[in-house]
């Protein structure tokens, strides 16, 4: 079934075209990397989709359902789900009435009851984080969480909403590789069980080639690629933007140990550090 399907879409700001009529669907149970160099309109794109910005042209169909035009906490009452940092949050609560909290605002309950969040279906939080594998931690607070733990507890979170797509940006920002895997492992895990449509950017491409079943690539606000993570890799549109010659690069696996500055689509950063997004805030959740 196909969970998301974007035609023509396009947005600009003053005379740059961040996103100039770019299309591609997503199917559920589908784990889909977004990639492209900076700037390349990625975030752009996210932001579309989820609402913080208006799309100035084009269609985002969610399940057949047009979301351009509606408001951010409307698409995600439609099933469109973000992972949330819940340094940003709620730190001094506990894990499990994070995600409690995330129930009250899914089962729409004021913002203000927060108070009573620790009564509010406690089990069903509990669930949720057992298979984020959290349980053992439900009642400490986020504030003294390893950092891939307090992601864990943020796909949790997003899980309360069960979301149909679920947009990552940079999931994997700031973590270590062995956490990277583990927290990608698992994103894999929750697609193929809830038949979950995943949308993410990544700047390691160590963990696009190992989880992601497609991937798309922008450069300058335009699609340029669209395949398999093998297919992608030996693009030469995809060469020439990151390298600008067309040359080939070695195999992922080989590379990793060997040109990882070198050769960004063969391990490394394609990217640079993760900044953080202005436009990212509590709207959708609350
Ligand atoms: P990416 O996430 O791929 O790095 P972005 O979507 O953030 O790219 O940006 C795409 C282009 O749009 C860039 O040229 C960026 O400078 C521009 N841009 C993004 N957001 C804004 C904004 N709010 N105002 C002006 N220009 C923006
Ligand atoms: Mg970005």
């Amino acid at each position: 079934m196909t969970a998301l399907k974007v035609h023509d879409l396009g947005k600009s700001f003053g005379g740059v075209k961040a996103v100039d009529g770019i299309g591609f669907e997503l199917q559920a149970g589908e784990l889909l990397a977004l990639i492209g160099p900076n700037g390349a309109g990625k975030s752009t794109t996210f932001n579309m989709v989820n609402g913080q910005l208006k799309a100035d042209r084009g269609s985002i169909l969610l399940a057949g359902e047009e979301l351009v035009g509606l408001q951010p906490r409307a698409i995600w009452r439609k099933g469109v789900g973000r992972t949330f940092q819940i340094a940003e949050t709620f730190a001094s609560l506990t894990v499990v009435e994070n995600v409690q909290m995330a129930l009250l605002s899914h089962d729409g309950r004021l913002f203000s009851t927060w108070r009573r969040a620790a009564d509010h279906r406690r089990d069903d939080a509990l669930a949720l984080l057992d298979q984020v594998g959290m349980k053992a931690q439900a009642d400490r607070p986020c504030s003294v969480l390893a950092y891939g733990d307090v992601k864990r507890v943020e796909l949790a979170v997003a899980m309360a909403n069960s979301p149909k797509l679920l947009l990552m940006d940079e999931p994997t920002a700031g973590m270590a590789p062995s956490e990277r895997n583990s927290l990608m492992a698992l994103t894999k895990e929750l697609v193929v069980q809830r038949r979950m449509a995943v949308l993410f950017t990544e700047h390691s491409m160590d963990v696009v080639f190992a989880y992601a079943d497609r991937m798309i690539v922008l450069a300058r606000g335009r699609l340029i690629a669209e395949g398999k993570p093998l297919e992608i890799r030996d693009h030469p549109k995809v060469q020439e933007v990151y390298f600008g010659t067309g040359s080939t690069f070695a195999h992922p696996q080989a590379a990793r140990t060997a040109c990882r500055s070198a050769n960004p689509l063969a391990g490394g950063s394609v990217a640079g550090p993760a900044e953080p997004d202005p436009a990212r805030s509590l709207e959708g959740k609350t």
